[in-house]
């Protein structure tokens, strides 16, 4: 079976994304599978720019198919932070649970208002023949003032999405992956990677 590198060491976003691409005649390789121990530095001030950094970064060190992302939240009140800073937010040595304090911090002179806000991804594919193509997703939803449950990671459980009447941390990871900014992005990316495989096989 052809090789699929997944390009991020962040193990929520490997477990999504395991999951997400699982049914795809690709098998999926991690980076240290292929002794790959640099970090690529998200300069870009885009979610897609850093994307495909990181793509082509791995997958040409690698020379293979490569599929990484960037992602982050988006609140509105605050013009768009954390955004591509999200993981970052506070800079380091901080803890999700610390970054969702200082953003709950940041938004307490907002507090009784409805704080709309967006988590976006962008799945970058590189090829090494085709370039990188890129795929987007996204979900609207509000910020919460106290975080509420246990599942997902980073801000999950201060993201409170109307449809369901929970915050993501309070849906299971499968409920998750059918609404989220990622399951949104991958699907798109899975349908030009099967595309890229029956090429390949033909
Ligand atoms: P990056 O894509 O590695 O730059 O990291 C994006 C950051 O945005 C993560 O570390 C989280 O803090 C946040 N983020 C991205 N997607 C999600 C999600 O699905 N749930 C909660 N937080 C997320």
């Amino acid at each position: 079976m052809q090789k699929l590198l997944v390009g991020t060491r962040n193990d929520s976003k490997m477990a999504e994304l395991k999951d997400l691409l699982r049914e795809l005649p690709f098998e999926l390789v991690f980076l240290d599978q292929v002794g790959i121990t640099q970090e690529v530095e998200e300069t870009e001030d885009t979610f897609e720019g850093n994307a495909v950094l990181k793509a082509e970064c791995y997958g040409r060190i690698a020379n293979m198919i490569t599929v990484a992302d960037d992602s982050g939240i988006e609140v509105d009140a605050l013009n768009g932070e954390p955004g591509v800073l999200s993981a970052r937010y506070g800079g380091e040595g901080l803890n999700d649970k610390d970054r969702n304090d200082l953003l709950l911090e940041n938004l307490s002179e907002f507090e009784g208002t409805g704080l709309s806000a967006r988590f976006k991804c962008v799945v970058a594919v590189y090829h090494p023949e085709d370039g990188a193509e890129v795929f987007e997703g996204k979900i609207e939803g509000i910020i919460t003032h106290e975080p509420r449950g246990e599942n997902g990671f980073g801000y999950d459980p201060l993201f409170f999405y109307p449809q369901r009447r929970k915050t993501l941390a309070e849906i299971s990871a499968k409920e998750k992956h059918v609404i989220s900014h990622r399951g949104k992005a991958v699907r798109k990316a899975a349908k030009y990677l099967y595309s890229v495989s029956v090429r390949t096989r033909g």
